[in-house]
């Protein structure tokens, strides 16, 4: 049987809207008007209701018109007779109309009754605000025909209807919504064998409860309605009412089971029946929705999972996913790769036992902030210990990772190597800084050294500065070329870098010029070096050739007090070497 042709718009709907209309309100009419007022169950509004919520509002005038037909003849052949009819008929299709209408405009999901405000909401129209504006319409119009009463009336009108639209309307609406045809279409024959024996054994319980009138055994249900719900889901606890509500009503009809057991009227003992039935559809349709619900996040979190592995496994960065105290919840394949540990091994491990000890509090620091500030994404960069002891240089981007109520539940870092990146910045750092030629410092980290000494705050006398000055080094170029004097550039520095201390600085300054800062040095100490350099270099021979290369080169020093300008330091030993010169260069000379 394709059940799901109801979903189809236009005339099946509402042929068999119209029929499933008419037979519900024949047979309440028929059945349970006792006493001549309202009837006592009302299941009529809830098949309208379910067509109402489940189709696009332009079919709603044809169904309520055809719905209000059939609710004329029932009414006219079975019930209050034809003068009352179109009135009574009229009252009855309001109600899922203002019932529906208020679904609507609250955006209430009917048939995932899985929330409270669903839930409430649900219940709030076509459960109370409906039956109860509709009810005063239809006790005014029965007293008038019949004189039953209009306070009565009201009462089996409100609990009939509301009874009756909260427990069928859900499982009309899984019918009407197709979501039958869906499951049948899409379960395993296997599930679907599952879920009859689960109907069988619903149904046998029920029939063990209604068919006997000695014990009140209502609770019983409960037991195989959970089972079903939890293995079949919605439609299976949908099916189970539905079972469940046939035996029941049949067997209650015939004076059997333990309804019949209450000591009032068969109408006070149907309505008792409806409201089991309802809070039976009540306590299992929020469960079942749930359940899908909690089913559809589990595919969705599989679905991520995969997503999650299948770039973490493939990416170059490593991936680290640690709760908010720093331990490795997860750690991407990649980390065996490119450092070398086994990332099951890590897995409960302090991530901070992969940093360097002099970083850690700084790795720390950045872990807290990024915990505190979900919405941001922190870098730092640290020393990590690798297998067998090398450390390496690494930067990671850090993240909280948040639950869906924003709670903080960890965190999750990319970390990649940058040993390669720094070394390459260092060595551009030292080429900006260095003399190609010679290898000794250039004029800008002279200049530089000279500043940062002349504003250090480690003494008053700080230390002093040489300028040496190759003499006649033109010559040299003339007589044995451009190669050679650069060869004797190179010699010099050499010679100059033996005689000072790590911590001074040789640069070549100018052609054949160069100069030393010297930190922490008294200028006769300095003296003294610079004497040393320049014996060293009046005996050092450079060979062009068969030829020996002999130069001498003047000296001229000046002390470096902090707060001194350098370029009156500069200009001072500038004027001792000039000094050395005039007085027949291969000097030194202090300025005074
Ligand atoms: P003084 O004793 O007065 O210092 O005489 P000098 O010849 O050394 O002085 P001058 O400034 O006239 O000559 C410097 C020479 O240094 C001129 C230039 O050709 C040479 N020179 C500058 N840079 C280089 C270099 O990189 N390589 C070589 N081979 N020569 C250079
Ligand atoms: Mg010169
Ligand atoms: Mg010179």
């Amino acid at each position: 049987m394709r059940i799901g042709c109801l979903t189809s718009p236009g005339p099946i709907r509402s042929v068999l809207t119209g029929c499933g209309y008419f037979a519900a309100s024949a047979l309440a009419v028929a059945l349970t008007r006792f006493g001549g007022g309202a009837a006592f169950i009302w299941v009529a509004n809830a098949v309208l209701l379910a067509s109402l919520g489940t189709c696009r509002p332009a079919q709603w005038p044809g169904l309520i018109l055809l719905c209000w037909s059939a609710g004329v003849v029932a009414a006219g052949m079975w019930g209050l007779g034809w003068t009352a009819s179109p009135f009574i008929a009229a009252a009855n299709v309001l109600e899922p109309v203002i019932a529906a209408g208020l679904i609507g405009r609250w955006r209430i999901h009917r048939t995932g009754l899985d929330s409270p405000r669903n839930l409430s909401g649900f219940l709030l129209a076509a459960g109370l605000i409906a039956p109860s504006t509709t009810g005063v319409l239809g006790a005014v119009i029965i007293d008038q025909t019949s004189g039953t009463g209009v306070g009565t009336n009201y009462f089996h009108w409100l609990v009939g209807h509301a009874l009756g639209a909260v427990t069928f309307t859900p499982i009309f609406e899984q019918i009407a919504s197709g979501e039958v045809q869906r499951w049948w279409g899409k379960t395993q024959w296997r599930n679907l064998v599952e879920a009859i024996l689960l109907l069988i054994f619903v149904a046998i319980t029920a029939i063990s409860v209604f068919a006997q009138t000695s014990l009140p055994l209502l609770f019983l249900p409960a037991l195989p309605l959970m089972l079903i719900t939890f293995r079949v889901g919605k439609i299976g606890a949908s099916m189970a009412i539905v079972v469940m509500t046939a035996i029941g009503v049949i067997l209650t009809l015939h004076g059997v089971g333990p309804v019949n057991m209450i000591h009032s009227g068969l109408g006070e003992r149907l309505q008792f029946l409806q409201l089991y039935l309802a809070v039976t559809v009540l306590t299992v349709l929020p469960v079942a929705a749930d359940l899908t619900r909690r089913k559809k996040l589990f595919d969705q979190l599989r679905d991520s999972e995969a997503r999650f592995r299948l770039i973490t496994e493939n990416s170059t960065d490593i991936v680290l996913s640690l709760d908010v105290d720093g331990v490795i919840r997860y750690a991407s394949p990649s980390i065996r790769l490119l450092v070398g540990h086994d990332p099951d091994k890590l897995i409960g491990k302090q991530s901070s036992a992969l940093v360097c000890e002099p970083d850690r509090d700084e790795v720390r620091a950045v872990h807290i902030k990024a915990l505190r500030s979900p919405d941001q994404t922190f870098t730092v960069e640290f020393r990590g210990v690798v297998p067998g002891g090398d450390v390496r240089w690494f930067e990671t981007h850090t993240r909280a990772v948040t639950d869906e109520r924003g709670a903080v539940q960890g965190a999750v870092s990319a970390v990649r190597e940058t040993s390669r990146r720094r070394q390459h910045e260092a060595e551009l750092t030292e080429a900006a800084l260095t003399d190609p030629l010679t290898g000794v410092c250039n004029r800008r980290a002279f200049d530089r050294a000279l500043s940062e000494l002349s504003v250090s705050p480690e003494s008053e006398s700080t230390g002093c500065i040489a300028i040496f000055d190759l003499d006649h080094f033109k010559r040299v170029n003339d007589m044995f070329g451009h190669a050679i004097g650069d060869e004797v550039l190179r010699a010099f520095a050499r010679t100059a870098r033996l005689q000072i201390r790590d911590g001074d600085l040789l640069a070549r300054i100018g052609g054949e010029e160069f100069g030393i800062v010297f930190r922490q040095v008294p200028p006769d100490r300095v003296y003294l070096v610079c004497e040393r350099i320049r014996q060293a270099v009046a005996a050092d021979v450079v060979r062009a050739g068969d030829w020996p290369v002999h130069v001498t080169v003047s000296i001229g020093i000046a002390t470096l007090d902090v707060g001194d300008d350098p370029l009156d330091v500069l200009k001072r030993a500038d004027r001792a070497l000039y000094k050395s010169k005039e007085e027949g260069r291969n000097r030194s000379s202090l300025a005074g």
